[in-house]
């Protein structure tokens, strides 16, 4: 590696035998002001579109230029998931994935803002619904979606995520999160973590709603150091245990909470792009902040008193990845994976997906 005098930039080869190098097309500088030296060569600088002219006066050529070349990975396209995938393409980013295995149900319709009733009737993949709003939103010339039918806590799904530079958590299961958050420190992609609860009364009134917002990057805590993730329960999601109600009326543990409420999720993705956006853009020369989280019903945003635990295991492995502790297992292939059953659709509802194709083609065709 290569440090450059005159702008710090970072370069990257290596050989594989006595031939010539191979050039790295990037280098990430992972920390609080994350960075990444680009390689030109191998990876031009896109130039700024007419839809992008707003984006561009907002934080200037440079800074579009890095991030519409970072690759994105959207893992859980769920309410704040779908959310923060659509925004990332309408700020011009060229290559988004997005990875989930679930599809679109009836009750998703009231927090999946752009999924349709069709989408439901269908049972589409929620990733599809989510690659035809990142397609609409895009304001890139050359967008790329990449859909992973995967999970995070399989080997496939693991190996699929470390081909990105930054990671949205948009997960609940006590397990995904694991896997994400060992990659922020391990495989040294930052991993912007978040999400929002809802807390109610014992007669089900709305008693208040906490949003969180973390980044994962050596020099902030992790998930179990900010009190995100507890160890306990990603023992019992590998184990099956969260999806057993017995087993959850015997331990007296809390099943995890599906209460969400539309309005109150954009609260949630409009904090996690808030931490990309300081974590790239360095707003008044300063990086990613540590955890913050904000309470509705005082309206108090608060930054969480967390710091690194001195022995802590995930932390400990910052940069260690070949010496990981594999979370992800082929468990994790089958687990919480539905029986999915194929019913062919309704001839009607056939000719509806028919009609919505060549609309979108046609509007997608629009110079
Ligand atoms: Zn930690």
């Amino acid at each position: 590696m290569t440090l450059a005098g005159d702008d710090a930039t970072w370069s990257a080869r290596f050989w594989t035998g006595n031939d010539e190098p191979a050039w790295a097309e990037s280098v990430r500088v992972a920390s609080p002001e994350f960075r990444i030296c680009w390689n030109n060569d191998l990876r031009p600088a896109p130039h700024p579109t007419a839809s992008q002219v707003r984006t561009v006066s907002s934080w200037g050529d440079a800074t579009q230029a890095f991030i519409a070349r970072t690759r994105v990975l959207v893992v859980g396209v769920g309410s704040v998931g779908l959310d923060v995938a659509q925004r990332l393409a309408a700020t011009g980013i060229e290559t988004i994935g997005v990875m989930d295995f679930d599809t679109v149900e009836a009750l998703n319709l009231d927090r999946m803002i752009g999924a349709t009733r069709l989408d439901a009737a269908l049972h589409r993949r929620k990733t599809d619904v989510a690659v035809r709003l990142m397609e609409s939103a895009a304001t890139a010339d050359n967008f790329t979606a990449v859909v992973h039918d995967l999970k995070i806590t399989e080997p496939d799904g693991l190996r699929s995520a470390l081909e990105y530079d930054i990671i949205f958590s948009c997960v609940d299961r006590p397990w995904p999160r694991a896997v994400l958050n060992q990659i922020a420190y391990a495989d040294l992609i930052p991993v912007i973590d978040g999400g929002v609860a809802i807390v109610t009364f014992d007669d089900g009134r709305l008693r208040s709603s906490i949003w969180r917002a973390h980044t994962l990057v050596p020099g902030r805590p992790c998930m179990v150091c900010n009190g995100q993730l507890d160890l306990a329960q990603v023992r019992l999601d590998q184990n099956g245990h969260l999806d057993d109600p017995a087993y959850i009326a015997r331990s007296g543990k809390e099943s995890p909470s599906s209460q969400n409420v539309a309005a109150l999720s954009a609260g949630a993705s409009a904090a996690l792009l808030a931490q990309f956006v300081s974590l790239l853009a360095h707003p008044g020369g300063l990086g990613a902040p540590g955890p913050l989280r904000f309470f509705l019903s005082t309206h108090h945003l608060e930054h969480v008193p967390a710091s690194s635990g001195k022995y802590c295991p995930y932390e400990a492995e910052t940069a260690r990845a070949d010496e990981r502790h594999n979370l992800a297992t082929a468990e994790g292939t089958k687990a919480q994976r539905g029986d999915s059953t194929t019913t062919p659709p309704a001839p009607g509802l056939e000719e509806a997906a028919r009609l919505e194709q060549a609309l979108a083609e046609a509007i997608n065709g629009l110079s």
